[in-house]
């Protein structure tokens, strides 16, 4: 076996939410193109069915199963889809998320509660739903999408329930590496930085000094340059490693 033959997810299923659009889209293509047949969780029926005709085009064996991941009702769907589809799951992308800019004494109840259940507590009932499948049958990976907001505080817009959200992300990727490795289900989390994407709106001309002009290498990402990473945690290639938090920010962070 080859070093490349190891990142291979031939035979393989992973599970995607938000896997429609942004960032998951891009996963969903990724671990595609390295082999797995893919699921694709989100609640957007229109652009699920233009992802599905990408794929099929491609040549990637795909499936949506519809759902709102802080539903657990949804989430059983969207594992019991999958078997249907494919009879087993290996691989779990927990991406789906969503941000509120606004200073702290401006966001409301709603708000924090609205990202707290969608970063956070969703990726709890995934990774007992989803995840406890792959603990059941003593085989997986999970790979959990954070974001630099976990260790840094972004500026200038202001964003106290994500950056929480997301640093609780990547704790509780430790805590269920540590409880899962002796299952076979190794853990991790991405942690990428400025990636251009509906969430962040990267062309807006206020956020370019702080976004783009103080970053290392003097740019955004773009969802392309993440799949790497997460075909890497995703499979063989990174046999030896749970509980790890990788940085794909550009540099962005080391300031
Ligand atoms: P987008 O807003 O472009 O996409 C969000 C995705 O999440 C969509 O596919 C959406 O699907 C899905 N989603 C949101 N809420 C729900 C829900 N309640 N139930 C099901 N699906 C849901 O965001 P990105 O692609 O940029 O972000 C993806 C992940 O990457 C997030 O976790 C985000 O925090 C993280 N990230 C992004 C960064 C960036 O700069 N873009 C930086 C760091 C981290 P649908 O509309 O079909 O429901």
């Amino acid at each position: 076996m080859t070093v490349l033959d190891r990142f291979r997810l031939d035979g393989k299923v992973a599970v995607v939410t938000g896997g429609t659009r942004g960032l998951g889209a891009g996963f969903v293509r990724a671990l595609g193109e390295a082999g797995a047949a893919v699921v694709l969780g989100g609640r957007d029926e229109e652009a699920a069915a233009v992802r599905l005709t990408e794929l099929t085009a491609a040549g990637i064996e795909a499936q949506f199963v519809r759902g709102d991941v802080t539903v657990p009702a949804d989430v059983e769907a969207l594992l019991a889809g999958a078997l249907d589809a494919f009879g087993r799951v290996d691989v779990l992308v927990n991406n789906a998320g969503t941000c509120v800019h606004a200073p702290a004494l401006e966001v409301t109840d709603e708000d924090w509660h609205g990202v707290i259940d969608t970063n956070l507590n969703a990726v709890w009932s995934c990774s007992r739903i989803i995840g406890g499948h792959l603990v059941r049958q003593g085989a997986g990976t999970i790979v959990n999408i954070g974001s630099m907001s976990g260790a840094i505080v972004n500026r200038p817009q202001w964003q106290p329930a994500y950056n929480a959200s997301k640093a609780a992300v990547h704790h509780l990727t430790r805590s269920l590496a540590a409880e899962w490795a002796p299952y076979g289900v190794r853990v991790n989390a991405l942690a990428p930085g400025y990636i251009r994407t509906a969430m962040s709106p990267v062309e807006e001309p206020r956020f370019r000094r702080m976004w783009v002009e103080d970053a290392p290498m003097q740019r955004v990402g773009e969802v392309e340059e993440l799949g790497g990473a997460v075909v890497f945690l995703a499979s063989d290639a990174s046999s030896f490693v749970t509980g790890s938090v990788l940085t794909a920010d550009g540099g962005y962070s080391v300031f």
